[in-house]
């Protein structure tokens, strides 16, 4: 699995490089350690998240920058983008053209964002077959309370009970 994911990153290194060629847009040393920088990232980011990073390497890539290479990240299809109504938007990296699922148990308390995977009702929803669209990738959003906060309210219960 981790072999596949390495062999993954020389492919989106292909795929910018290609994509660059294609725009006539040069193939500068900040892209490629965007890139870099994303493909580390092990889960979804913000562009605060990589703003942070940036900031501590080497790189100064100004906050403009971030963004119009994001976006172009995106337009080749290198990045996903998600923007779940008052959260600010996130993003993750698409290593294959396989529709992708993603699912987030949000909390309704705490407002804390949980990804998880289940290929098992990925393929049940896109296996629904439309002759007038082409399924790219969904998301499921299940709101309800964490743990955390469950746990507190049971706290606060148990105290007023004892008052
Ligand atoms: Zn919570």
């Amino acid at each position: 699995m981790i072999m596949g994911k390495v062999n993954n990153i020389s492919v989106l290194s292909d795929k910018l490089k290609k994509y660059l060629l294609e725009k006539s847009l040069r193939q500068t040393p900040e892209r490629m350690a965007l890139l870099e920088v994303v493909t580390k990232l092990k889960r979804r980011f913000t562009v605060d998240d990589l703003d942070a990073l940036f900031s501590e390497s080497n790189f100064k890539l100004s906050r403009a920058t971030l963004y119009n290479n994001i976006h172009l990240f995106e337009n080749a299809g290198i990045l996903r983008r998600h923007k779940i109504s008052s959260q600010k938007a996130c993003y993750e990296v698409v290593y294959s053209d396989e529709p992708l699922s993603c699912y987030q148990e949000i909390c309704t308390i705490c407002g804390k964002i949980r990804d998880f995977t289940d290929a098992e009702i990925a393929q049940h929803i896109l296996a629904r077959k439309s002759r007038f669209f082409r399924p790219e990738y969904f998301s499921v959003q299940i709101h309800g309370i964490c743990y955390g906060c469950l746990r507190k309210m049971k706290k606060e219960k148990q105290k007023n009970i004892n008052q």
